[in-house]
């Protein structure tokens, strides 16, 4: 299988969760896979997609809408995690793909639930932790934050906070500037 650079597969999962441990008999599960393209030659992210998951083992409570603005009726919507883990390898050419994401919780939450489910984990083990990326480049003495990342490099927050799709692009933009040295907000693209 070939080790595709073109773009890198920017992920942010969004998943059920409660102020403290899950209720009984549930347990955190994804509800929504963000997606960003972000492309190599450009260095722009290109395409970017919230794909909503349907959780089978929980329900979305009112500080998970709070947190996520994702209620109930809209993961009722979406599709399974079996189904979304082929559409990430069918279209998104997961397998393929360098992928990064912000910290090492995405990627745990895909391991995890991947094993507890039976499904084939969609990624390979090319990995980007952009959070470490971030602190080592810039010389930090810890790992920071996204908000506090974007920040630091001046670049606005676009669309919502904790929407796995629009972390997913805010993490992109991140990544482009330690890569490439270049901002891709709107002022400077
Ligand atoms: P994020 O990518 O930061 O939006 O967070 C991913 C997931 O982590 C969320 O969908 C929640 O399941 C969980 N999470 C994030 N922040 C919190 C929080 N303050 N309390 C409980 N769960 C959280
Ligand atoms: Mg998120």
């Amino acid at each position: 299988m070939s080790r595709k650079t073109d773009q890198i597969l920017v992920i942010d999962v969004e998943a059920t969760c409660w102020l403290g441990k899950p209720p009984s008999g549930q347990e955190s599960e994804i509800i929504e896979i963000g997606i960003c393209l972000l492309d190599s030659a450009s260095h722009q992210p290109v395409e970017k997609e919230s794909i909503l998951v349907k959780p089978e083992r929980s329900t979305v409570s009112e500080f998970c809408t709070e947190l996520t603005t994702l209620t109930q009726e809209q993961v009722d919507q979406g599709i399974s995690l079996v189904q979304a883990c082929q559409r990430l390898q069918e279209e998104y050419l997961s397998r393929q793909r360098v992928w990064a994401s912000y910290g090492e919780y995405d990627k745990n939450q895909f391991q995890n639930q991947c094993q507890s489910f039976g499904i084939v984990y969609p990624f390979n083990s090319r990995h980007i932790n952009v959070k470490t990326l971030f602190a080592l480049v810039h010389s930090l003495p810890r790992e920071i934050g996204m908000l506090n990342a974007l920040e630091f490099l001046n670049l606005p927050l676009e669309g919502t906070h904790h929407r796995g799709v629009d972390d997913a692009e805010n993490i992109g933009r991140i990544l482009s500037q330690l890569l490439w040295h270049r901002s891709t907000s709107r002022g400077n693209s």
